[in-house]
């Protein structure tokens, strides 16, 4: 029965079965038969299996409770919703950073930021007047896959270097098409109402952000109000051209990052404003993108996974997201801050209409695409990723049960199985510096997912292990060469 189990395809698990009650019913003569049936009709069918394709959305400044199936009251999401009834929901999913830059980097290297040298503790992303980047001798997933003859994209924002080195066709996309930074940078201070007042009542021209093909600034200031509908074009499109082959779309929404825009066919139309706008927008060109794999016929041989780089931007007020029950939000090494909505979708492989809560990260999907791909993860190198194939295809459960929580170059706290502890906290933004706390402050995640009972002082072996955990990771980082401290001299 093992046997079968293991080497028969799917189809072929169905013979196996009708063998062994054949056996137990007919004898093995008659068996037998059957068995050359379906050995010959293997044969016959065995096509070298095609490699899945991939697909990453990847919404910006989402947060943990913004979507329908999340629990939020007013945001339509249906087609997010419908993806994961089709789906696997997780409840423990996390970016590797709570802001931009560092998360970016984790998703498309598997690494930690600290060890791609793409984290800061006094720059904690990168700017228009930044000179440092994403390394080229990093194996970006785009890169993992393309080796593998995969037809790779980015659309969307990248803000992993603008500079022309580091650019997405640098780092192994065949072609890109977004923006290279946030969308609130480059502010131009002759335009609009000062300081915060124009993000409340945002238009394009207040920001001057280049939107590049390639390596060129092909629109500048890009227009925001249309961007979420032209990156879903341009992925729709690359995935409609290359339909005969394996490919890697990586889909970076520029929203729900503040300024929100959305097209004229969402704007003002959401109970939640335009934060909600922005986001049905979204959920709108996730729809499209299911829409046309399953048009092509692609949906049963491709991987789409649906998360966020950080939490909502709570100090926006209306124009930041919710975390849910989660504490606090982007910019905070607490749930809110890290915790994302994911949703995976492979109709036929992923089971359809299952809510984990197994834990699992954005780096995980560098190892699982790469390995899902027959490609070979990085060995030179510590990957801080694992495979979490067993888990999506609901054969078994993630092999991830620890998540490390970094601000800049710290570790502020560890998450071990249910349990975790903060040895250093920070208000997400302001003026106020890092407390330690020795010892940490201690939470159990399934009893408290809000992290409002510091139950360390009950539990002091837990306190003991925790502490042990995070000393040899400490000891185990090598950091990467810093590079977002790289700036543009200021003019004296
Ligand atoms: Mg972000």
């Amino acid at each position: 029965m093992s046997f079968l189990r293991s080497s028969l395809p799917y189809r072929g698990r169905e013979f196996g079965l009708q063998l062994l009650h054949r056996i137990a019913t007919q004898g093995v003569r008659s068996a037998s038969l059957l068995l050359a049936i379906c050995l010959n009709s293997t044969a016959q069918s065995a096509e070298p299996a095609r490699a899945p394709n991939v697909v990453i959305i990847f919404a910006d400044d989402l947060g943990y409770g913004d979507l329908g199936c999340y629990g939020h009251p007013t945001v339509r999401t249906p087609n997010l919703d419908k993806m994961a009834a089709e789906g696997m929901k997780f409840t423990s999913f996390y970016s590797a950073a709570e802001v931009c830059t560092p998360s970016r980097a984790a998703l498309l290297t598997g690494r930690l930021p600290l060890r791609t040298g793409m984290c800061s503790d006094t720059q904690r992303v990168l700017f228009p007047d930044s000179v440092g980047g994403l390394q080229t001798t990093e194996v970006t997933l785009a890169k993992a896959l393309k080796a593998k003859g995969y037809a790779t994209a980015c659309v969307g924002k990248w803000h992993l270097g603008h500079r022309p080195e580091y650019l997405p066709t640098r780092h192994g996309f065949d072609s890109y098409f977004g923006i290279p930074y946030s969308n609130d940078m480059d502010r131009v201070p002759t335009k609009g109402p000062k300081g915060r007042a124009a993000t409340f009542d945002p238009k394009s021209e207040y920001w001057n952000v280049p939107l590049v093909r390639g390596d060129k600034v092909v629109e500048r200031p890009a227009d925001q109000n249309t961007l979420t509908k032209r990156y879903t074009e341009e992925g729709v499109k690359f995935i409609r051209e290359n339909k005969s082959k394996p490919f890697f779309l990586y889909l970076a929404h520029t929203m729900v990052h503040v300024p929100l825009f959305a097209s004229k066919d969402f704007a003002g139309k959401s109970p939640r404003g335009i934060y909600g706008d922005a986001v049905e927008e979204v959920d709108w060109s996730a729809g499209e993108v299911l829409r046309a794999l399953r048009e092509e016929k692609l949906d049963a041989n491709t991987l789409v996974f649906f998360t966020s780089d950080n939490g909502p931007w709570l100090q926006f007020g209306e124009h930041g997201g919710s975390a849910g029950p989660l504490r606090d939000g982007k910019g905070s090494t607490w749930e809110g801050g890290m915790r994302e909505p994911g949703i995976a979708w492979w109709p036929g492989t992923v089971p359809a209409g299952v809510t984990t809560q197994e834990m699992a990260s954005t780096m995980d999907l560098y190892v699982t695409a790469v390995r899902l791909a027959g490609g070979a993860v990085p060995d030179d190198r510590p990957i801080d990723g694992h495979d979490i194939t067993p888990l999506l295809t609901g054969k078994g459960k993630s092999p991830r049960d620890t998540m490390y929580f970094y601000r800049g170059t710290k570790l502020f706290a560890v998450r071990h199985g249910p349990w975790k502890a903060h040895f250093i906290t920070q208000p997400a933004y302001g003026k106020d510096g890092p407390t330690e706390h020795d010892p940490p402050l201690l939470y159990h995640l399934g009893r408290d997912p809000g992290e409002k009972t510091d139950v360390a002082r009950d539990n002091p072996e837990v306190v003991k292990r925790l502490k042990e955990i995070a000393a040899t990771h400490r000891a185990g980082m090598k950091p990467g060469e810093l590079q977002l401290e790289k700036r543009v001299p200021e003019k004296k």
